[in-house]
């Protein structure tokens, strides 16, 4: 018996019957491009995120970018990155010829820590980038603080946040610009690549809307020098059904967690994930920490038990990085749990058998 990474089959049943009637009247229609589905995706999540505008995009990774580009970073300009993340939080950094400085994370939430953020300022930074990393926010307060104090921008990466809250407020609305992903396996995920930029600033709205279309305003008019990157209105089609699940499918995925943190407790050398108290976690991704990482992930494969690592190599020791001149030992909190961090198997229509599952394999593992 084995249990997938993730399997979204029954979240897609429930959801066929609207997506099949979505797409026809968007064949008869023909509105591909930006089109009613498109828009009306655009205004409900936004809404859902408590922010005032949105801008939906090809992908999580355009939406960093352009969210970069509205807020006029560019060459000689620095901007602060956690260097345990998806590579995409640093590499919109360096499309628009800035500089990621790459900065450690706390041990315990594996979020960006707002002391080594401190640190790193210096009169070329323009701004940092929080990534929500598994679904739980960053030590937001802290990080407005060091802004405001040094007058730089907060762009959320929020890729694996969906629906997350700091005392009580979305992600997405806390800091001046927020990046979403709706690539197929995130808690909101499409049928292909999709994001979206989600801001209550005008002028970044005004910005963002015209850096996805070829820079321009009205028809004929190319104000900046923009790109084509517009979510798709079939994607849209699929994201308008799923929305309306999300905060009952997180928490499922929660109650999934909350099981496996029973299951878990009695394994001695398995570090289960924390929430703080002030906010909450969507378990994008439920990750462990173990001493012998690589052996077990080997072990549960197979065993047929899905899982990944999220990830192995901090930025900071990535080749496509090698021209910043970071070395090993840099950032010791992060290298200590990219050889440690380890993903289970996590999806809301996940049943308590998996979930036992799971642990039995790995408790085998150990
Ligand atoms: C998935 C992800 C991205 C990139 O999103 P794409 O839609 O795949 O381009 C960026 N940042 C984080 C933290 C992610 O998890």
């Amino acid at each position: 018996m084995s249990v997938p990474f993730i399997d979204f089959k029954e979240q897609n049943s429930l959801i066929q019957p609207e997506i099949d009637a979505g797409f026809k009247k968007v064949f008869e229609k023909g509105d591909y491009i930006l089109g009613e589905q498109a828009h009306l995706f655009e205004s409900a999540f936004s809404k859902y995120c408590e922010a005032q505008y949105g801008v939906g995009v090809n992908s999580g990774t355009d939406a960093l970018h352009l969210a970069m580009a509205a807020l006029d970073i560019g060459d000689g300009d620095e901007v602060i990155v956690p260097t345990h993340t998806f590579i995409a939080t640093a590499l919109c950094v360096s499309f628009c010829r800035a500089k990621p400085v790459f900065v450690d994370i706390e041990p315990d939430t594996y979020n960006i820590d707002p002391k080594a953020i401190e640190k790193a300022i210096t009169k070329k930074t323009k701004a940092i980038i929080p990534v929500h990393i598994y679904g739980q926010p960053a030590n937001m307060d802290e990080i407005i603080a060091i802004a405001r104090k040094h007058g730089i921008k907060i762009v959320e990466d929020a890729a694996q946040a969906h629906g997350s809250r700091y005392k009580g407020k979305r992600v997405g609305s806390l800091g001046d610009v927020a990046c979403f992903s709706f690539y197929p396996t995130k808690s909101l995920g499409a049928c292909g690549d999709a994001g979206m930029i989600v801001t209550s600033d005008k002028a970044v709205y005004d910005k963002a809307l015209m850096l996805r279309d070829y820079g321009r305003k009205g028809r004929y008019e190319h104000k900046i020098k923009g790109t084509n990157s517009r979510l798709d209105t079939l994607q849209a089609v699929v994201l308008n059904a799923k929305l309306k699940h999300l905060d009952e499918w997180n928490a499922m995925r929660a109650k999934n967690a909350a099981y496996y943190a029973e299951l878990l407790k009695p394994l001695s050398g398995v570090v289960t994930p924390i929430t703080k108290s002030d906010r909450t976690h969507v378990f994008q991704t439920y990750a462990i920490r173990l001493s012998n990482r690589d052996q077990v992930v080997e072990s549960l494969k197979a065993k047929g038990i899905g899982a990944l690592i999220h990830y192995p190599i901090p930025l900071h020791l990535q080749e496509a990085y090698a021209d910043l001149g970071y070395k090993a030992g840099d950032f010791p909190v992060a290298e200590k749990t990219a050889n440690e961090i380890l993903s289970l198997p996590m999806f809301p229509h996940m049943n308590k058998e998996q979930v036992e599952m799971v642990v039995k394999a790995l408790k085998e593992s150990l």
